[in-house]
């Protein structure tokens, strides 16, 4: 049987950033993808926005690796010519009841680091936005967005610089908990004894943790899927802003968001789904979203939004719960020496991924 220091399943930006992350700590790694590309899994379907860390609850792993992996990303994309742009948000109140809520989400932040949250007037929005309508406003100037596949070709190359490897086509269908290390089995019958495994396989995550012989059942969540859905605007984006309402239960409300093209969308929606694979639009949906729209850009023009893409969120709690914080579950948590999984790492995951590297490192710092 082949022999392994460590094996990062899954070549998602996650699992990327993780595999580079203990490469860089003097590991020899090896990724798993069973895709024929890096990244084709949520890891490309979502809103490429690096979070500032508004929204999450104080103390929880979402808001500190949110605010430590921006930070992060910021340097590295600086530092790696990763395309990526520091264009702002604005969070909208569109009542006189939401104004209350901004201030709401302003202390929020401030409670998670994030000190540099403005509330302004609809004047001053207007002044910075010509096109928008609100009663008032919050403007975030950390918050940007970054080419996420650029940022997954860097963060490969630092792995393979450090001696990581990749192999694509490689899924892994269940493993054994051993004395002697975890055993991975692979579609083909390969097995592989690693010394440390990591478990970042997003929307398979749970499923796969399950067939893990040796790991007890009581350490596996149970997946939700929750779509989300995107329309894209045909013609000009009318901001050069990210736009967001206040948030609405499970999810961020129907905001827009541009690329670095210069392309905007609006979305994602929440739309709970049985299946991760469920990823069509339905273009019916976007009969939705023009009302939602149409309270802070009341110029959308009819027709104007087209059917789009989807991405899906690896959720751990369903519908109505609390959202669920990121679970990083080490030999501490589960009881198995060297293997970490990682469940629900749902947005803002593409913003931490720098962070949650840094941190699967540390807790594999003695396997
Ligand atoms: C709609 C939406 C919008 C989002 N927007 C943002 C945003 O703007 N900003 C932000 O910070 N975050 C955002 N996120 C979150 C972010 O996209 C994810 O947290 C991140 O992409 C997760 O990366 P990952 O590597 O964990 O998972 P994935 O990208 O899903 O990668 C998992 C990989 O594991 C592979 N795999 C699965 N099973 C196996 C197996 N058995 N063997 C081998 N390989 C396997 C898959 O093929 C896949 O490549 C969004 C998410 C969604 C759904």
């Amino acid at each position: 049987m082949d022999e392994l220091d460590c094996a990062v399943i899954g070549g998602g930006v996650v699992g990327l950033a993780v595999a580079r992350a203990l490469a860089l700590a003097g590991r020899d790694v090896l990724v798993l993808e069973s895709e024929g590309a890096i990244g084709t899994g949520t890891s490309s379907r979502n809103s490429e926005v690096i979070h500032a860390g508004i929204y999450y609850p104080e103390g929880s792993l979402k808001a500190r690796l949110c605010v430590e992996g921006r930070h992060a990303l910021y340097a590295y994309a600086a530092e790696r010519g990763v395309p990526h742009q520091r264009c702002g948000k604005l969070i909208v109140a569109t009542s006189a009841e939401q104004v209350g809520q901004l201030e709401a989400i302003r202390m929020k932040a401030a409670a998670n680091g994030v000190d540099d949250l403005v509330q302004i007037t609809a004047q001053q929005a207007q002044e910075m936005e010509p096109q928008l309508h609100c009663t008032a406003a919050l403007h975030s100037p950390s918050t940007g967005i970054v080419d996420s596949h650029a940022l997954m070709l860097s963060l490969l190359g630092d792995l393979e610089n450090a001696g990581g490897m990749l192999a694509l086509k490689s899924p892994i269908t269940r493993a054994e908990c051993t004395d002697r290390g975890i055993v991975l089995i692979a579609e083909d019958g390969t097995a592989l004894r690693c010394r440390s495994v990591v478990n970042a396989a997003g929307l398979c995550a749970p499923a796969l943790a399950r067939r893990f012989e040796g790991l007890p059942a009581s350490a596996i969540p149970t997946e939700h899927f929750a779509k989300g859905n995107y329309f894209t605007l045909s013609g000009r984006a009318p901001f050069s802003r990210l736009i967001y309402p206040v948030p609405e239960p499970g999810g961020l409300g129907v905001h827009l968001t541009i690329d670095l093209g210069g392309q905007a969308k609006f979305g994602p929606d929440v739309q709970w789904v049985d299946s991760a694979d469920d990823l069509v639009v339905d273009p019916a949906r976007g009969d939705g979203f023009y009302a939602e729209v149409r309270k802070y850009w009341p110029a959308l023009p009819e027709g104007g939004l087209i059917a789009g893409y989807a991405g899906m969120r690896p959720k751990i709690s369903g519908p109505g719960e609390a959202a669920a914080d990121f679970r990083i579950d080490g030999p501490a948590s589960h009881g198995v020496p060297g293997l970490v999984n990682l469940f629900g790492i749902e947005s803002p995951g593409l913003t931490s991924s720098l962070a949650i590297g840094a941190h699967v490192a540390r807790l594999l710092a003695d396997a």
